[in-house]
This record gives structure tokens, sequence and C-alpha cells, in this order.
């Protein structure tokens, strides 16, 4: 993927004088403010905002591209919430089509990972009853108890602001109570778009944007890490975009807790919102682009394969994203069945071979983005067949 140099932007004669001077803000360090933000989102072409959101990617990585090797859990997918955009929950009354874990059921998959080379357990899912602060503490626990060393990154403010509420206590406590128990970071689900006039009717009942971004701060200043998505694509405007990168980008200032920007494409098949049409390739790698650019306190983008399909995910490296999701290994189905990915898994070869194709250097890390492996040079048996990776139209 060629996108023009920085360069070639700065001098392009064609561009309006306000495009100009949001290239040379960022070419300089200077931070865009929200009306900057904006005008890329209106305006911007996406050769324009390629080349800037990677001059950016390449001034803080390289060409280091990141990915883990991770399993989800998901304990339920009956949800008491029903927003309009989830494909992924059966609602109450349908209660008996889904499923739902006990402690054991929970640790038996885990149990299925002993063998493997896997840093990382993402747990999250539906919210119900049952799941409440002591089952989730036992749950860490006994993750840690069985196998230490793998990361906890589990659960949302959507379920942390119900189960502190069900127990009657404060945010500061609950969260207090699940780092003790063995909580290691916070995903960054259930974000969605932090604007009332957009979440009261895509997800009403559940945390607001104001009691999301207050559960990680509590979070971070116990010294922790998490992470932040975007749900874009669906009824918003860029207005409610730009609103929610310059919250994100605030709470960062005060916190530095945040490691990585995800954008979560919003994908219309069976849902409440599914006569809404998908957003392009071309204005996901344009959100992309302006995510890296607004978030200049962010240190990685991340791009989730399962939800973008695997030539966009390749294409995003080019476009301000540094980090790919991950192996994941067929573990989670809430992209699946919004009309993403069937069956989510990659091998880590396979990972590998998708960022080198591209040019990029893969680099294996931990959560935490400490580096495990650098693969540039890694060999593998099927090397020579590999010619870089097509997706296969589907019938
Ligand atoms: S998005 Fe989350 S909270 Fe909303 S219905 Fe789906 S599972 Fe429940």
């Amino acid at each position: 993927m060629h996108t023009p140099s920085v360069a070639m932007v700065l001098r392009d004669p064609t561009l309006s004088p306000h495009l100009r001077a949001a290239a040379r803000k960022i070419y300089d360090g200077v931070r865009l403010t929200p009306a900057d933000g904006l005008l890329l989102y209106e305006e911007a072409p996406l050769g324009y905002l390629g080349a800037l959101a990677n001059y950016v990617r390449e001034q803080k990585h390289g060409d280091r591209t990141y990915f883990n090797r991770n399993f989800h859990v998901e304990p339920t997918n009956v949800c008491l919430y029903t927003c309009s955009f989830c494909s992924y929950s059966r609602r109450m009354k349908k209660r008996e089509d889904g499923w739902e874990y006990s402690l054991e059921d929970i640790m038996d998959i885990v149990k299925k990972y002993d063998d493997t080379l896997v840093t990382e357990v993402h747990i999250v899912g539906g919210v119900l009853p049952q799941y409440d602060v002591p089952f989730y503490t036992e749950l860490f626990q006994r993750i840690k108890a069985h196998r230490p060393e793998l990361h906890i990154k589990a659960l949302t403010p959507v379920e942390y602001h119900y189960i502190f509420k069900k127990a009657k206590i404060s945010y500061e406590e609950g969260m207090r109570l699940m780092k003790e128990a063995g909580l290691d970071s916070m995903p960054g689900g259930g974000a969605e778009i932090f604007a009332d006039e957009i979440r009261d009717q895509i997800a009403g009942g559940k945390c607001s944007g104001e009691q999301w971004l207050r559960i990680h701060e509590i979070w971070h200043e116990l010294g922790m890490r998490s992470n932040a998505t975007m749900l874009y694509g669906h009824i918003e405007n860029y207005g409610h975009r730009i609103d929610h990168l310059e919250k994100l980008r605030a709470l960062q200032d005060k916190t530095g807790g945040f490691q990585t920007y995800i954008p979560l494409k919003f994908r219309n098949e069976n849902n409440e919102l599914s006569h809404l049409p998908e957003t392009t390739v071309v204005e996901d790698l344009r959100n992309y682009a302006i995510g890296r650019l607004y978030l200049d306190n962010f240190d990685h983008v991340k791009a989730y394969w399962p939800m973008i399909g695997r030539t966009t995910a390749q294409l995003s490296l080019a476009f301000g994203v540094d980090d790919l999701d991950g192996t994941i290994d067929d573990t989670t189905r809430i992209y699946s069945m919004a009309g993403g990915e069937q069956h989510p898994a990659m091998s880590t070869e396979d990972l590998v071979k998708m960022i080198r194709s591209v040019g990029r250097q893969p680099i294996e890390r931990d959560t935490l983005y400490g580096v495990l492996k650098d693969f540039t040079d890694v060999g593998f048996a099927s090397d020579k067949e590999y010619r870089g990776y097509t997706a296969l139209p589907v019938v």
C-alpha cells in the first residue's frame, strides 16, 4: 500500500489552506483541536490521512507491529440490556437459546490452554444477576491460582457498574476488590459513543459515558492499565466521534493509563440496526487514521481483525495502526454473530506472515506491550509457498 509521503502532502497545491495548516500542525507535533478533527473527518482525502497517520505511527513505532497470543472467554451471551447494535446477546425472554457458564465451565475452558503458548485471557460477555462481585472475584482468584502468569484482561465498565451497584459498593471499593482478586487490566469495550443523545438510543440503560470514563479513571489511579474503544458507523455523526476522542484524550492527559485505542466498526447482521448500511473500507481506514492523529497521547492504535476482515486489517497498518489482535483461537462469538469472520482463529505463523507481507516487523508482545519475541526473521516451514494473504470470496 503506497500512500503519499508527508513532504508531498505539505507541498500539495490542490489542498485547501485549512487542510494544509492541519498537516503542518501534525508534522510539527502540535495537538489538533476538535475543529481540526472535524475538518479531517469532513474533508480530508484518504491519501492525505494515510500519509500523516503513517508518519505519526512510524515516529512512534517504526515498522514494529504488535500482536499477542490470547483466547477469549465469554461467560454468557444472555444479557439484561438490549443495545440495538448488539448481535451477540440473547434477550432474557429467549434465555434458553443462549449459554450461561458456571465457574467450573469457565475453569475448564482456561485449562484447555494449559499446554498452549498464550499470555492473556480476555473475559467479557453479557450482564446477568448471577455474574456478580463474588462470582468474578472467585473466578479471577481461581485463574491466578491455576496459572499465575496468565494475564487477566476482563470486563468493562458496563459489567462493573452493574455488579458494584448490585453489591452496594462504590466504584473505588469495587475496582480495589477486582485488583486484589487478580484482575490485571481492563479491555476497552462498552464505550460505544459517549454522547448521551446517541448512547441513549443505542445502549440505553447501561452505564453512561461519564460512568465509563470514571471507572477507567479509578482503575488508572490504582496504577493499572486499560484500553479504549469507539463503536462507529451507526447513527452517530462526525461531531459525536470527535467528542468521543476528545473525552478519551482528556482522561489520558489526566491519568496516562490507556494503552491502546481500538475503533470498532458497527456490523449490521442480526441486530435492530440491520437497516443501516455498514461503513465502507475507505471510511474505516479514514477513521483509523483520524484516531491516530487525534489521540496524540495514546501509544497504540489496534485493529481487531475478526471485525474488519484480514485484508482491511493489513491495509490499516498503513493508516496509523501498529497492533493487530490477536491469535484468538476461535474463542469469541461477538463479531461472528454480527457478520464478521465466522471462526476467528489465526495461527501465529499466519499473523506473522500477514504483517510481514505488507513490509512491517511482527513483534509478539504481552498485554502491557513488553516485547516477547521479534518475528522479523523467524523462518516457518511453509515460507516458500507464502505470497501474502488474500481473502477468499464468500459464496
Ligand atoms: S452490547 Fe453488551 S450490554 Fe449491550 S446487549 Fe450486548 S452484551 Fe448486553
